[in-house]
């Protein structure tokens, strides 16, 4: 993993892109493990929080340990994928307020 590697700040799990068949990337799906920030290079003004497995914690800004916050927004997340993935009505994962 490095600076040019995918990271989606939306999912309702780790952010990092991997490599999966045939190389095309695809999410990591490993267990959660930490909460934190990342701002991406294309949009420099908007900090997210993001969440990161064991292995990838070390590319979120300032990781910590999740707090019931973290998973009732985890859990959030999910239900808005759920929601997408068949079609309804579901709220975007949004930046952090500045
Ligand atoms: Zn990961």
């Amino acid at each position: 993993m490095d600076e040019l590697t995918p990271w989606d700040p939306t999912r309702p799990g780790c952010g990092a892109g991997i490599r999966g068949n045939e190389g095309r990337w695809t999410h990591c799906d490993r267990d959660v493990v930490a909460a934190g920030t990342r701002r991406f290079h294309h949009t420099p003004r908007e900090r997210w929080r993001t969440y990161a497995c064991a292995q990838h914690q070390e590319w979120l800004d300032n990781p910590r340990p999740l707090a019931e916050a973290d998973r009732d927004d985890l859990a959030w997340r999910q239900e808005q994928h759920d929601q997408a993935t068949r079609g309804r009505p579901y709220m975007r994962v949004r930046p952090l307020p500045t």
